[in-house]
């Protein structure tokens, strides 16, 4: 078919025109994007993506909640491509990914698997599932039972999943007498559990649910001392009595598959062998329904059950103002915010805040998609080999966790490899910041806490 030259300059003058309008409206959601995107996982994405092909790939799944890697490539990513004079096509890709992000929040369900009353010998079969169909969970857990078996509340932890508070011995007498005993069992339980993994489980569950066991004291006094309580909105009815089979476990988790958020009550105490007999197909019945899989988070509005009318009659005896003050006020601040750790690198800087970093025995630990793209670098993963490639400062690392270590590439194709410490958690792949800077030709500086911030300068 002929074109006509007219035609040919007409189509120039729209080609024009529509490039012009993409540029614009570029331009005007980054500037008018102030919210931070909801939790950016670091991982995982569906195939290796070439760190220098594709500079911010697609996320495949973003469920709502990934506590550990929060990051707000937003606004920061802006700042550092404007610093860094990066063309307007890097750009680009992140305003699509956002709103890739954003139409996944709308349709996205999740679905959060809970666990209460372990660890127990149920429990490695349990992991186990999970591990297997890359799935991550939220373990209620019982100080007891942790004292007794701590190898796997460490399981637990390492695979990534989110640990809660269950009381120490589940006794509902004792629990429900008042609310002195129900706080001294969570405290004798988060004890055990900072002991094994350092960190204070945040998140709690009353035994046996709250409704009928709570009055508003024990919601008001938990909450002020800064504790999430948590109940569920489906019960496998695994624990209805003893031995319930898996196909009836399995026909009561999956009923009703409509609601958007799901926390599905789950039990991995002693006992509950067919409830891990059920997981396997409870979790590929919510896959196939497109369910994406959460972890509970203390900052999350929590489902909770109402006071019941016998609860608020029971007469307990609420605690002294003089008890709250010395045990409940001073609490919340074990939760309060910490200090943000602001980056320094050469011209750029970045700020982590608290939560988005960890220190592990005096290091800062770092996830490092956050860290590297809100510093202009770029970060891909390959599935196949859970590592992480890393293109920064013209450097090209990959970091394994499987393996443990970098791998530095240079130019002519030799390959230098070093130990580190690099970790899975949650989905997202940290590792300890001065190793990250080293590998990457930014030398550490200076370490210092001021009043307001942490400050890491880099080279
Ligand atoms: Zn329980």
């Amino acid at each position: 078919m002929k074109v006509s030259k007219r035609t040919l300059i007409r189509r120039t003058i729209i080609r024009g025109l529509l490039a012009m309008a993409i540029i614009v409206s570029v331009i005007s959601v980054l500037s008018k994007n102030n919210l931070p995107a909801a939790a950016t996982q670091d991982l995982p994405e569906p195939a290796v993506s070439p760190v220098k092909a594709s500079p911010v790939p697609a996320q495949a799944v973003t469920p709502p909640f990934v506590p550990i890697s929060r990051s707000t490539p937003g606004n920061d990513a802006a700042k550092v491509s404007a610093v860094t004079g990066k063309p307007a096509a890097a750009i680009v890709p992140l305003v699509q990914k956002k709103e890739q992000q954003k139409e996944q929040k709308k349709e996205q369900k999740t679905v959060y698997l809970t666990f209460d009353d372990g660890p127990s010998n149920v429990t490695p079969t349990v992991l186990e599932t999970l591990r297997k169909q890359g799935v991550k969970a939220t373990f209620f857990v019982l100080g007891e039972q942790a004292k007794s078996r701590p190898e796997l509340i460490n399981a637990i932890w390492e695979q990534g999943h989110a640990i809660g508070n269950h009381t120490y011995n589940h006794n509902y007498h004792d629990l429900y007498s008042g609310f002195t005993e129900f706080w001294n069992q969570i405290k004798q339980t988060e004890e055990v559990v900072r002991e094994i993994t350092g960190l204070r489980p945040q998140l709690v569950r009353a035994p046996g649910g709250t409704y009928g066991h709570f009055d508003a004291t024990y919601f008001e006094l938990l909450k002020e001392a800064g504790y999430t309580v948590t109940d569920w909105t489906v019960d496998s009815g695994d624990s209805k009595r003893k031995g319930v089979p898996a196909a009836e476990i399995l026909r009561q988790s999956v009923a009703s598959m409509k609601a958007s958020s799901v926390i599905l009550l789950l039990h991995d105490g002693a006992g509950h062998s067919e409830s891990a007999k059920a997981l396997p197909e409870i979790i590929a019945r919510y896959k196939a329904a497109g369910y994406a899989f959460g972890v509970l988070d203390a900052g999350q509005e929590p489902v909770q059950f109402r006071v019941s009318a016998a609860a608020a009659a029971s007469g307990r005896t609420k605690p002294s103002k003089a008890w709250i003050a010395s045990n409940i006020l001073p609490n919340a601040g074990l939760f309060a915010p910490g200090k943000p750790l602001a980056l320094e690198v050469g011209m750029l800087e970045a700020k982590l805040e608290p939560g988005e970093f960890r220190i592990i025995e005096g290091q800062y630990m770092v996830p490092l998609r956050a860290v590297v793209e809100r510093l202009g670098g770029q970060v891909g993963w390959n599935a196949a080999s859970r590592s992480g490639s890393i293109s920064w400062n013209g450097r090209y690392v990959s970091a394994d966790a499987v393996k443990k270590r970098l791998t530095m590439t240079s130019d002519d194709g030799t390959t230098v490899y070093r130990q580190s410490n690099v970790e899975m958690m949650g989905d997202s792949l940290w590792l300890p910041l001065r190793e990250l800077l080293e590998v990457t030709g930014h030398p550490l500086l200076e370490a210092r806490v001021t009043g307001g911030e942490r400050r890491v300068k880099a080279g």
